[in-house]
This record gives structure tokens, sequence and C-alpha cells, in this order.
């Protein structure tokens, strides 16, 4: 038996030299064709790499996600939500996201920051030669710190944390890393009316590592407050609300708070005074200047060269299974990448 098994080794072993052997003949002798048949021209021969995305048409969706629920969380959170059926409307599950993610990706679809998004208008757009011809560019926001985004956990109970896979952001490094082409990039919009990620100890590190990783930190606000309200108190109460939570920022992050020049309206409320009040705000013998804000609700975001853009009043779709087909998956007139070439067909 065991003389057997020796013997049929041996020939499959003969078997796959012949086969590598025949192989390596062929491709000695047959060099592969790469040169493309027919005749194509390049629309774009004379645009720069800044001209050709300027020009492109189209608006891009900007994805705005609040709570995941996580294997973890979801103990307590399911319940929670039983009990106030509102938030609802504001909770994923880790599944359902992860969902998101291939769904979205299967579609063309792939994300670029806040940042790349301005840049549109007429900024340096090199780092978006990363997407490949006929995708369509989108922007993951994540509200409010809250549930599932950014969880640590001690899987080994002996006092050394790594990020929860389930949650938002373990999730999306997985995500990266099983599709390189789909880079790691979104931006969380924080608050400070409660714990940013709900986890006390950890603050400091999560906000760090959200800019070592790649994300983008966006000024929610201090307490979660309506600023259009604020406003018309006081336009001091308003510079308060926003200068306290860039100094929270600045104890956690220091030089890279700097970073942080974006605001999102919470609840959405928005009035011409705001948006005009929150461009450059005085607070503490301290000036911070704000080049956006995020709206809470809205349909596709106009790309930032068209004539329909307010950067102080960029819309976002609250996400959910519905919002995703409806408004993201068949929306028309969506920005994509040109096609590689374009067949010639006077010739
Ligand atoms: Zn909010």
């Amino acid at each position: 038996m065991r003389k057997n098994s020796l013997f049929l080794g041996f020939i499959a072993l003969l078997g796959a030299v012949a086969i590598s052997f025949s192989a390596y003949l062929y491709w000695q002798t047959s060099p592969p064709d790469l040169s493309i048949e027919g005749n194509y021209t390049n629309p774009f021969d004379t645009l720069s790499f800044e001209e050709i995305l300027y020009r492109l048409p189209g608006s891009i969706p900007i994805l705005q996600y609040h709570i995941l629920m996580t294997p973890r969380n979801s103990p307590w959170l399911a319940p929670l939500v039983k009990r106030r059926p509102k938030l609802r409307r504001f909770v994923l599950t880790s599944e359902e996201f992860r969902n998101h993610l291939s769904t979205l990706y299967q579609n063309g679809f792939r994300p670029i920051s806040l940042d790349e998004y301005l840049a549109l208008e007429n900024g340096s757009l090199s780092s978006l030669k990363r997407l490949a011809p006929n995708t369509k560019p989108f922007v993951l926001t994540f509200d409010d710190a809250t549930y599932g985004q950014f969880d640590f956990v001690d899987t080994n109970g002996d006092g050394t944390v790594e990020i929860d896979p389930e949650c938002a952001i373990g999730i999306l490094i997985d995500f990266h890393r099983n599709h390189p082409d789909f880079a790691l990039t979104g931006a969380f919009c924080i608050d400070f009316s409660k714990v940013p990620f709900l986890q006390p100890s950890y603050v400091e590190q999560k906000l760090n590592l959200l800019l070592d990783y790649g994300f983008e930190i966006v000024n929610h606000t201090k307490n979660h407050t309506s600023l259009s309200r604020l406003f018309k108190k006081s336009p001091h109460a308003l510079a308060q609300e926003i200068g306290e939570a860039m100094e929270k920022f600045e104890s956690y992050l220091g030089y890279r708070a700097k970073s942080i020049n974006k605001i999102a309206y919470p609840n959405g409320h928005i009035s011409p005074e705001v948006k005009e009040a929150i461009r450059e705000i005085s607070y503490n013998n301290k000036t911070y200047h704000f080049v956006a804000a995020l709206h809470a609700y809205g349909l596709q975001a106009p790309r930032p060269a068209s004539s329909r853009f307010d950067p102080y009043a960029i819309p976002r779709i609250e996400m959910s299974d519905k919002n995703l087909e409806k408004f993201v998956l068949l929306a028309p007139h969506l920005m994509k990448m040109p096609s590689l070439t374009e067949k010639n067909t006077k010739d």
C-alpha cells in the first residue's frame, strides 16, 4: 500500500515538472501581446489631472452614519432602542454597515475625504489618482462619537486593549485591508455633550489614533446645541460653543487640533447669520477659521465647482438600507471617473 502511494507521488511530481517546463518554453517563445487593437484616442490629451477632475460633471453623495449596534453593545443597546423608538432610524448593525460597504464597493463607489471633496473646487487633487476609471467618489461621515463607532476591547482580560473588529473603525480597517482601492478615510463629527466614543479612559488615544489612520475630525460643538438658537441669544454664546469644543480638541490633540477646520451643525439647524458667523470664531483670545460646514440633511452634494455649491451648507444623506439604494446606488448624475480610453468611432 505504502509502496503504491510512493509510486503515485513520484508520477505526480514528474507530471508537475513536465507542465512547468512546457509553460516555461511557451513563455520563452510567445511573449504576450500587450498592444491595444483598434484606434483609440485620449480625449484628455491637453488637460492636466486637476483640470480633468475639475471638469467632471455630477454630484457626490456624502453619507451620514450615527449608531452601530455591535455584538458587544447589543445586550444593553437593543433594549434602549426598544424603549426609545425615535433612536431606531439612527441605528445600523455591524452586519448592515459591512453590507453597505460591500454594496458600495461592488457598485463602483470609492471613498474620498472631505478635504479631497472640497479640493475639487480648485485645490491639489493628486491624491485622487487612486480612483480607477469608471469609479464614483463618495464621502463617509459619522456623527456624535456615539455607540459602536470606535470601541476598544480588552479581549484577553489583561488590560491591553484593541479595536473592536465589529465597531465602525474596526470594520473600515478590515474592509480596507481586503480592498486596498477602498481608501481608509472618513470624517468624525465629534461633540462633547458626552464622552466622545463613550470610553472616558481612551479619549486622547482614540482622537489621536483617528488622525494617525488618516481620518478627519469635524467640530460638532461643545454641547450639541442648536447654533441658530444660540446665535439669536448672543453671537458670543455661539463663539463659546465652538471655541470650547476647540479647546477640548486642543487638550487631547495639541497642535494637531489645527487640522480641525470644519463644523457640523447640531440637529441641522442653520440660519444665514450662523453661516456667516462661523467662518471666523474668536474665543478666549484665539481665532479659529472654518472652511466648510456640514448640514444634517439633504441629498447628494453638488461638486464644489458647481454654482449650487455652498461650503457652509453641505448636504448629507442619512444612511439606512432604503436611503442607500434610493439616494446613492440609484441616484442619477453622480460624478464618475472617466473611462481609460475611448474608442475613436470616426476611424
Ligand atoms: Zn449630532
